[in-house]
């Protein structure tokens, strides 16, 4: 049962609403529900109760003098977990079969590239139809721990910001990725020095220890394993990150954020498998799942090649990439 839900209408029109309209007329149709949030962009996030709420909630066609309209929320209802148990690695189809009765939804084999080749790993990636992810999932008679599946943080190849993929680019410029100046990409860059494009320091955008993207990383990790908001994961990162008389966010240049969907969230919930990058075999992998710091679980662990598994399980065609091993 979908328990996130976005309420719109045209022209952001529901900015201009009062709070108690908005609460009166919803409460009054579905009863007290456990949130309700005016989004930056005027249109509300509701988080529902309990199963009639969800059914209900559907009906609502107007919120004062407005015609609205109701959807589900495209990533919130949604969570992902990783699970690497080295005895279920062959048949993705069997196992997203014991798991339908666990809320799974999809199984996907977490894959890396090395010398041109795709070599499959133990890890699986779980897709769970509720927003709360397990603790374990039973497979068979075999218990398998869930930890939280954290996606690195896009990287645009064309504008070098974090956020959004190259299809969905709105930047008429081409920057490169190594010298940060526009009209040509880092394959045909000759400049002698590099220069990020997001915090302006002396490496190429794609660089790992580029401060804001570990800032990015650290509040997609906030963002996931504390089940909030983007921007309330960056609120949380830099009020914990005091920098003396600055932020985290404001000593650094404001290049390269995060976009931000029309329901305020980040747009791609879960990007890494899903968009189209390229990565080098000559870069170093470093799929971490993940900080650290929030230390709530989240695996931290960098891949080994004792993660390997076998080619002859016939997985090397798996199309996957990492924007994490993605070098220009
Ligand atoms: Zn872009
Ligand atoms: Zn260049
Ligand atoms: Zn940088």
């Amino acid at each position: 049962m979908p328990k996130f839900f976005v309420i719109s209408s045209d022209k952001s029109s529901l900015k201009f609403v009062s709070p108690i309209v908005i609460y009166k007329t919803i409460t009054g149709l579905i009863g007290e529900v456990s949130n309700i949030k005016k989004l930056n962009n005027g249109h509300l996030l509701i988080e529902v109760k309990n199963k009639q709420q969800s059914e209900n909630i559907t009906q609502l066609k107007k919120i004062g003098e407005f015609q609205v309209n109701v959807a589900v929320h495209r990533s919130l209802n949604h969570s992902r977990g990783v699970i690497s148990e080295r005895e279920f690695q062959r048949d993705l189809e069997d196992i997203l079969d014991c798991l339908k009765d666990q809320k799974v939804i999809a199984v996907r084999r977490i894959t890396i590239k090395r010398n041109n080749q795709i070599l499959p790993t133990k890890h699986l990636i779980l897709t769970f139809n509720t927003p709360t992810l397990p603790k374990s999932v039973k497979i068979t008679y075999i218990n398998c721990p869930v930890k939280p599946y954290i996606p690195d943080p896009l990287r645009c190849f064309k504008c070098q910001k974090f956020g959004h993929t190259i299809t969905a680019c709105r930047g008429d410029k081409e920057i490169c990725a190594r010298c940060s100046l526009p009209d040509h990409n880092s394959k045909n860059c000759s400049s002698t020095t590099a220069k990020c494009y997001n915090c302006e320091g002396d490496h190429p955008a794609y660089f790992r220890s580029c401060p804001r993207y570990k800032e990015e990383k650290e509040i997609q990790t906030v963002k996931i394993t504390k089940n909030v908001s983007f921007p309330e994961g960056r609120k949380i990162v830099n009020d914990r990150t005091p920098k003396p008389g600055l932020s985290y966010s404001s000593a650094l240049p404001l290049r390269g954020t995060s976009s931000i969907d029309v329901t305020g969230f980040t747009t791609p919930r879960y990007p890494s498998v899903l968009s189209p990058s390229v990565f080098s075999s000559t870069s170093v992998y470093c799929f971490f799942f993940f900080p650290s710091r929030v230390g709530e679980g989240a695996l931290h662990e960098k891949l080994s090649p004792l993660c390997l598994l076998p080619a002859s399980h016939g997985q090397q065609n798996t199309p996957t990439c990492w924007p994490c091993v993605a070098t220009h």
